[in-house]
């Protein structure tokens, strides 16, 4: 059987000595691939399915392989990138989870607080309601005192002497109008 040679484009007697290309099996006489009789025995003596590859077949796999590190390349750029995304949305997640913490303490001081002002609330209501049952000023005052050093020890926030005198003050005057209106 003859075909022609992808070189020369005269035949090649394929049950003779020829070369074919491992990847576009093209024929070629051992010549026109530039293989000499010693290589071509060598290389028959190594294996009866030698690989071998014609020019346009070497340029060909050389570029593949360009292209394939390049790929590799941009691979390994992509992987970099999305670790350091993966690093900055954990930071995020931290950080989310610290000002949800902090807000619910904020929540839990501010329900304590409320707590507080209601009971304040109800006790001086109390105490207005009784300043009209005393039945002097001194036992008034001696009474709104009392109230006043309970308050200071429920609530959590301390009450300090100044307040208590402003507080006192404020009474006292309050009593006066109380006084004069009746
Ligand atoms: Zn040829
Ligand atoms: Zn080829």
């Amino acid at each position: 059987m003859t075909v022609d040679c992808s070189k020369c484009d005269s035949p090649v007697e394929t049950d003779r000595k020829h070369m074919s290309c491992s990847t576009c099996q093209l024929i070629f006489h051992t010549h026109c691939a530039y293989v000499s009789n010693l290589k071509y025995d060598v290389l028959n003596e190594r294996d009866s399915n030698i690989f071998w590859f014609c020019h346009a077949c070497k340029i060909t796999t050389k570029s593949m392989f360009n292209q394939l590190a390049q790929v590799l390349l941009e691979l390994a750029e992509i992987k970099s990138e999305r670790d350091q995304q993966k690093n900055e949305i954990a930071t995020l997640s931290n950080l989310v989870r610290a000002l949800t913490k902090r807000i619910k303490m904020i929540e839990d001081e501010t329900q304590v607080y409320a707590s507080n002002l209601e009971s304040t609330h109800t006790m001086v209501t109390d105490m207005l309601a009784e300043l009209p049952q005393a039945t002097s000023i001194e036992e008034g005052f001696a009474s709104l005192e009392d109230r006043i050093d309970q308050m200071s020890q429920q609530n959590s926030v301390d009450t300090k002497p100044c307040d208590i005198e402003q507080r006192v003050l404020q009474i006292e005057k309050n009593y006066e109008e109380f006084e004069v209106a009746i």
